[in-house]
């Protein structure tokens, strides 16, 4: 089932790497399984890259890194670009550096709800590497950014020989597993004002951002309400003067604030994705 409502999806090397068989400019007019599947990642990385943000690929031995950058690329997200659709089979895995990407499971009646977010601490679509397998979420870009993309493919190889590059892996997917339990319970028994306020907070320590290009759509969109119950909310916490917000922005002004609403589930998703 696919998310529709981006008509064009720009994927850009942030690297200026214009004949790497990864698409520069992929154009979605109408975003369907297909078109995300098609991409294909070719081993012409950027042999020059050294260092990354990426808390995940710090994680692994460095004489590791150096053997797959020449098939890594770094690439731009742009906001609301769709990584995957769900069930696509995942033929690229996603190390963020600057950008943010949700993962959204979507009801049969079009409404979503975010399950998961990922920023420079992890990576998604990693759980395909040990085996081919389809992705599980949509998965679509909140905060524009870069981030370095490797084929499926080469790291099931380098995984396959590296006992030491599985247990990073490992211990990352059972961290969002964790994460993804919290979510539940959040889900569950805390109130949207709540999820509101921890949402909030979970993308500022991700981002290091306290402004966002954010709707109230959007937002709805993650918590799986509907827009006009963000809306009330908004503009409660707006006279409270926790957020300020206006055309398609939205502001962190008082965090300690923010902090005392919130469920307290935005720490517990951040120690989950950064548990090594
Ligand atoms: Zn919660």
């Amino acid at each position: 089932m696919n998310i529709q409502g981006s008509s064009k999806v720009r994927v850009t090397s942030g690297n200026g790497l214009a004949k790497g068989g990864f698409p520069l400019v992929a154009r979605h007019e109408a975003l369907n399984r297909t078109d995300t599947a098609n991409f294909v990642i070719e081993p012409r990385g950027d042999a020059g890259l050294r260092t990354t943000p990426n808390a995940l690929l710090q994680a692994i031995r460095h004489e590791r890194f150096l053997q797959l950058r020449q098939f890594i690329k770094r690439v731009t997200l742009v906001k609301d670009q769709y990584l995957y659709q769900q069930d696509d089979v995942i033929q690229g895995i996603y190390f963020p550096e600057t950008a943010v990407v949700s993962e959204f499971q979507i009801l049969e009646d079009g409404r979503t709800i975010e399950v998961g977010i990922t920023a420079n601490e992890g990576a998604v679509g990693i759980a395909s590497a040990f085996n081919v397998c389809r992705a599980a979420n949509c998965v679509q870009v909140c905060i524009a950014g870069t981030a370095l993309v490797i084929g499926r493919e080469i790291l099931e190889r380098a995984l396959m020989s590296d006992p030491q590059l599985q247990v990073v892996f490992h211990n990352y997917i059972n961290g969002q597993i964790k994460q993804l339990s919290q979510k539940v319970v959040c889900n569950t028994f805390h109130s949207v004002e709540q999820r509101f306020c921890s949402w909030l907070l979970a993308l500022h320590k991700r981002s290091r951002r306290d402004k966002f290009r954010l709707t109230h759509e959007h937002v709805a969109r993650v918590l799986g309400v509907h827009r006009p119950s963000i809306t009330c909310i908004a503009q409660n916490l707006r006279d409270k003067k926790l957020i300020d917000y206006g055309r398609a922005r939205l502001a962190i002004s008082d965090f300690s604030g923010l902090e005392e609403l919130a469920c307290g589930c935005s720490s517990e998703f951040h120690t989950a994705q950064t548990v090594h």
